[in-house]
């Protein structure tokens, strides 16, 4: 039920170009039309074995069915499925099994869409008929004869020609895979599919998951539409195949099955065209195309609803479909304008909705029956898209994730900088001393602290600019960071301020690198400053060789009373004459 006819006016040259090939290699093992020869055939698709004719002129009986057949007005099967479009007449199939062997041949027939209303078989042998099943998801799941996603029996084949009559009648596409196989291949078949299936639910079901458990804890909307996307896109594959009915197998009625379809088809697509809002924010950049969006998630299921409510299935059937196909190309359309607008990660959305419509288009051409062969790689074709599709939308998630948080420390160290001097600020000071004092107090080392002010700094302001003065504060900053050690900690502390934490040193160690900071600053070179423009700092020290911190923690108080320290001797340093380091106590 992922077709559409409307699907094909939206095929491309390209698209045309692929089909083709694809045709080319369903034509090569052509085969005309042929009685089914068992046990030789041990598997396979019966299309080119079936004739069959449309059932225009209202119902016909078995007897004027084989009537029919007798004459010539019969159309020969040539793929391997028999498409003929949505809301068609009734169709009419027969075809032949001969079993050369001299036992019973236990064999399963099968119609491989989950979707076909009403399906009649009739065996039969010498002219009689010998069995006849009826069944198609227009009978409720217990009614039908296997409990299986299709309709299928299974019949033990004499020796000797068998022939087959078929009526199919649908209201959706009529679209009718029909296989043939021995019971052991027919089981293997479904051993394989339920693998294949299973691989790709995987795939989606953990990245739904995992983007559901993200968008609890850190309600990004695009990662939670992601996870319902994925999840609905799995259900609805679960709905389409037939897989999700023998789960859900109660009957409200002979288009029960359509009808869960069809409201399950449009869910991914709903939550999917949201996600793309949201992860590409359209709204910004393509405000109509948003609201065009917006207003198609709400008016197509709603026509739908009223839909049901009339009965009208066909007419839902319809707007689902239109509903999946504008999907598949809004997708692309907002792909393409988020590319325009330059939003980061538009290419891989683009190469990701591609792919799924590629995959999505060879799918429904193969159900519908044109161009593309019918068979289990082209029907999968889908799932397949959709798994690639969500491996590219996952990384787009998870490189926007990774964006945000380099945004976020980009932030952070910003929040620690002072922009001008690219020192520390007050707060970086007090983030950065934090683990270097733990480390002190684990070992018990000393420790000092320099303030530093830049002497009569208002007069270069005054005598040369602001700007000047900005140049002298980043030179001045260079010369500590120069005259300092690595495990040092510099901030500035204010306008022509800094401070340097010094790990693992006395105030008598702290005195001698004081003074080497003093003579590189003395030393500072500024070419906006005339070269008689001699810079100096005055500098104050304070130590824990001073204040006692023996058998005391050192803590953050320790620091603010060392700082307190240095400042009354920075004070003292400036008040005697300036240009000098003086020491607290
Ligand atoms: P002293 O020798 O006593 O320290 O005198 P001083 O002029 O250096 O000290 P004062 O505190 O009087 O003046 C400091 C000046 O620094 C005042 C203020 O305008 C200037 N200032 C503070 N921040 C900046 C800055 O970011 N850029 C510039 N260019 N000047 C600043
Ligand atoms: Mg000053
Ligand atoms: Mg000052």
């Amino acid at each position: 039920m992922t077709t559409s006819k409307d699907k094909l006016h939206s095929v491309h040259s390209w698209q045309i170009l692929l089909v083709m090939l694809l045709l080319c290699a369903s034509i090569l093992p052509f085969a005309n039309a042929e009685t089914v020869v068992i046990p030789s055939f041990s598997q396979g698709s019966l299309g080119k074995h079936t004739q069959y004719f449309r059932e225009r002129d209202g119902i016909i009986s078995l007897e004027q069915a084989r009537l029919r057949f007798a004459s010539d007005e019969l159309t020969q099967g040539n793929s391997n499925s028999i498409s003929l479009g949505i809301n068609v007449d009734p169709v009419w199939m027969t075809f032949e099994i001969r079993n050369t062997s001299d036992l019973g041949q236990l064999y399963r027939l099968s119609a491989e869409t989950p979707w076909l209303d009403y399906i009649d078989t009739w065996l039969i042998r010498d002219g009689e008929v010998v069995k006849y099943v009826a069944g198609g998801d227009g009978y409720a799941f217990e009614k039908r004869p296997m409990a299986y996603r299709y309709y299928a029996f299974e019949y033990v084949y004499p020796p000797g020609v068998t022939q087959v009559i078929m009526r199919v009648e649908t209201l959706g596409p009529m679209a009718i895979p029909l296989q043939f196989s021995s019971v052991e291949n027919a089981i293997n078949r479904d051993i394989n599919s339920g693998y294949q299936y299973g691989a790709l639910y995987g795939i989606m079901i953990a990245l739904a998951l995992y983007n559901l458990v993200l968008y609890f804890f850190i309600r990004r909307k695009e990662y939670g539409l992601y996870g319902l996307y994925l999840l609905g896109f799995v259900t609805n594959s679960l709905s389409y195949t037939g897989q999700l009915h023998t789960i859900i197998t109660y009957d409200f009625g002979p288009y029960f099955q359509d009808w869960l379809d069809i409201f399950l088809m449009i869910t991914y697509s709903v939550a999917g065209l949201h996600f793309a809002r949201a992860l590409l924010q359209t709204k910004e950049y393509a405000p109509k195309l948003d609201k065009f969006v917006l207003r198609t998630t709400l008016y197509i299921p709603l026509g739908m609803l009223i839909g049901f409510v009339f009965s009208q299935l066909f007419f839902s059937m319809v707007l689902a479909f239109f509903l999946n196909t504008c999907f598949v190309l809004l997708f692309i359309a907002m792909g393409v304008r988020a590319l325009y607008a330059k939003k980061p990660f538009a290419m891989t959305f683009i190469l990701s909705s591609v792919t799924a419509a590629i995959c999505i288009t060879v799918s429904t051409l193969a159900v519908a029956g044109i161009l593309v062969p019918y068979n289990d790689y082209t029907f999968k074709a889908i799932e397949v898209g959709m798994a690639v599709e969500a491996i590219l939308l996952a990384s787009i998630l998870a490189g926007q994730f990774r964006k945000a948080q380099i945004d976020k420390l980009v932030a952070e160290k910003f929040a620690r900088t002072d922009p001008l001097t690219q020192l520390n600020n007050r707060r970086g000071f007090h983030t950065q001393i934090k683990p270097v004092l733990a480390s002190i107090e684990r070992e018990q080392l000393d420790m000092s602290v320099v303030l530093i002010d830049i002497d009569l700094f208002k007069r270069i302001n005054d005598q040369y600019g602001h700007h000047v003065g900005d140049k002298v504060l980043q030179a001045v900053a260079n010369s500590i960071k120069q005259a300092c050690r690595g495990s040092d900690v510099i901030a500035r502390w204010g306008g022509e301020e800094f401070i340097v934490l010094l790990p693992n040193t006395s105030q008598e160690q702290a005195q001698f690198h004081a003074e080497r900071i003093r003579v590189a600053i003395e030393r500072t070179k500024c070419s906006e400053l005339p070269r008689t423009h001699q810079i100096s700092a005055s500098l104050g020290v304070a130590g824990s060789s001073y204040h006692i911190f023996a058998g005391q923690s050192v803590s953050q108080d320790c620091v603010e009373v060392m700082i307190n320290l240095a400042d009354d001797a920075l004070y003292q340093a400036k008040t005697s004459g300036k240009n000098q380091v003086q020491l607290a106590g």
